[in-house]
Formats: structure tokens, sequence, C-alpha cells
């Protein structure tokens, strides 16, 4: 390690007013970190890699960067059910991002979010190259008590947290594209859709409550259609959605109807819950939790037939012109 690396480690990322975890035995600082794990659960393990031009768009904040590196790999741990408990951070940064205050606003909102869901910084890597961050996060599980993709049952209800979209119409902002067709969105809407897709809550408290409830869960990165896809194909069922059920966000009130309901089937980013329930348990999950919607069944796999199908009221089938998000698509 050389001394600008140590000195990097040692100013941003040695946060002093971490919290005191009784699992960490050695912190930042070695050349490994030891935890010593609660002996009656199971861990959970997740990585994710933003790199800067493809995750995000390379005029992003630093702070935006930090919180959503971290809260996307938070929103993995909570599809699963999992409790947040470490993690580690691997930061690739171009020379010019040492010099300002990039790094100081970067670790302020990494930590920020981190003593939100009480994960504590363990350890981590820091290379020179183009900007690229890779968190990796472990949390606990109850024995075999994790949401898996593969629990889906027919007969299941499908429900989403939230509301759908927003985060897409953000990365058009963005990236300026479809300027035209926001016309429609007031200078404070056009806000809130940057901040859906910077700044997306991971639902972790959520989800651990939907341990031995739900059936199985996934987390919207790449937008519904393809992740509510994974679970079908993981538990070899079919499912239909009502589309006039899928909750959109206000934002995407400035879409005519179907293309609002493409933006949130394959607009990515969300980072809600799509998981899957018994409908007797539907009614005493809904009533504790006024944000979650069904959206449709789980139905068992027709072979002349989609394995998800969009459906209007009136029974017509939605086709989408795009599938959502694929990076070797
Ligand atoms: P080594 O050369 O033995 O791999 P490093 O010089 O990479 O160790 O790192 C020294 C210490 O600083 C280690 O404990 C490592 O986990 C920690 N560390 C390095 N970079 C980061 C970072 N970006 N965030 C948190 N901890 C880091
Ligand atoms: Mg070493």
């Amino acid at each position: 390690m050389s001394g600008s690396e140590f000195k990097i480690i040692q100013s941003y990322f040695s946060d002093p007013e971490q919290e005191n975890r009784s699992d960490i035995i050695l912190g930042i600082g070695d050349d490994c970190a030891i935890v010593a794990p609660r002996k009656t659960s199971q861990l959970a393990f997740s990585i994710d890699t933003l790199i800067s031009g493809v995750h995000f768009p390379h005029n992003t904040p630093a702070d935006a960067i930090a919180y959503k590196a971290l809260a996307v790999n938070l929103s993995d741990l909570a599809a699963m059910g999992a409790e947040p408990a470490w993690f580690t951070l691997s930061l690739t940064l171009p020379g010019e991002l040492s010099q300002n205050n990039w790094l100081g606003k970067f670790s302020q909102s990494l930590f920020s979010l981190a003593k939100q869901y009480h994960i504590n910084l363990i350890g981590g890597d820091t290379t020179h190259g183009p900007l690229s961050i890779t968190i990796q996060v472990a949390g606990y599980v109850e024995p075999d008590a994790a949401i898996k993709r593969s629990g889906a049952k027919v007969g299941d209800v499908i429900i989403v947290t939230g509301g759908l979209g927003t985060a897409a119409m953000g990365l058009d902002i963005a990236l300026q594209q479809s300027a035209d067709n926001y016309i429609c969105l007031s200078d404070t809407e056009k806000k809130s859709a940057l901040n859906a897709l910077n700044y997306p809550k991971p639902r972790v408290i959520e989800g651990v409550n939907l341990r031995g409830i739900a059936h199985s869960a996934i987390d919207l990165s790449d937008g519904l259609y393809a992740d509510l896809g994974h679970i079908l194909k993981a538990s070899n069922v079919a499912a239909e959605l009502q589309l006039e059920n899928i909750p959109l966000s206000d934002t995407l009130s400035c879409l005519n109807q179907e293309a609002a309901w493409e933006k949130a089937l394959t607009g990515g980013d969300d980072y809600e819950l799509c998981f899957t329930l018994s409908k007797d348990d539907w009614p005493q999950v809904s009533k504790m939790n006024p944000q979650f919607t069904a959206i449709g069944r789980i139905v068992s796999q027709q072979p002349d037939q989609n394995n998800l199908r969009l459906l209007k009221t009136n029974g017509e089938e939605l086709m989408l012109h795009s599938r959502g998000y694929d990076h070797f698509g």
C-alpha cells in the first residue's frame, strides 16, 4: 500500500463514529477483517459493482454514487429477508477525484446510510483507474428462513412495495433523453424522479418482516417484467398481472397509459421488492403495509402461453416493446 492510499483510507474510510458491533473482532487496518457471527444464524452474502458511465451517468454527484452503491446491496439483503451486518468496499478512483472533496462527500454519504441500517464497513481495497465501486455485504438470516426466488406457488398473490417507474424516468432526465416527453413534469417532479434514481430506499425492514410469510421475493433492479420473470423461472410457474393494479408513481401520469405501464414494467432501478405469498396471508399483510399492492397471481405454466401475461381489465394482453435492461443484450 502506498502512502497516499494509506492516507485515503485513514482520512475517509476509518470512521471513528461507526457503531460498535459486538460481532466484529477486527475491522479496517490489518490484512483481513475478523468477525464472530452469531452461532444460531446463517449468513447471506451479496456483491454489486457500479461502473461510471454504465451504472450511473458520469455527472452523478459523489454522495449519490456512495449511497446507491450501498443501497443496491442492502436491497439484495432485503430481498432475501436478511438483516445487514458488515460490508467491504473496493474503490477504483481516477486521480482527479482524490483531489477535491469528492472523497469527503462520498464517505460521508456512505457512512450515513450505513448507520441507518446498522451495517459496518470492515475492510476494502483502494486502487487507481476509471471510477468503479464494488461493495460486498453480509447479513444474518435465521436458519433456512431466507426468502428465495424459487418458492412461488400456484395460487400465490404477487405483491410489490411502493410505486414503480420513477427511477427510470429519472434516468431519462439525467441522460437528457425523452426531454420533450417530460415537458409535462414540473421542476419539482423532475427532481423527485432524479432522487428516486439516485437515492433508492432499500426495503430492508419490509424484507425482514416478510420472513416466514413470503414464499418468494426479488428486488426490482432491472424492471418488474424481467425480475418477476426470474421468480417464475426459478419456481417453474407462470403469472398473470392485472395492469390496472400496478402502482405507477405520480410522475408517470405524464405518459399515456401504455407508455406508463411499459415504463413501470421495463424501467430499472426502482429497488422495490416483488414477492409472492399465500392468498390467505394477504389480507393481514396488506392491513399492516399500506404501501404494498397486489398486482396479480401465480398460475401454472401453459405450453401455449407467455409465462408472464400482462392483462388489461377487458382481458386484452399487452405486448411490450422492450423487456428490461440486459447487460449483455
Ligand atoms: P493489503 O495490501 O494487505 O491487501 P491494503 O493496503 O489493501 O491491504 O488495505 C489496508 C487496510 O485498509 C485493510 O484492512 C483493508 O481492508 C483496508 N482498506 C483498504 N481500502 C479500503 C477501502 N476503500 N475501504 C475500507 N477499507 C479499506
Ligand atoms: Mg495484506
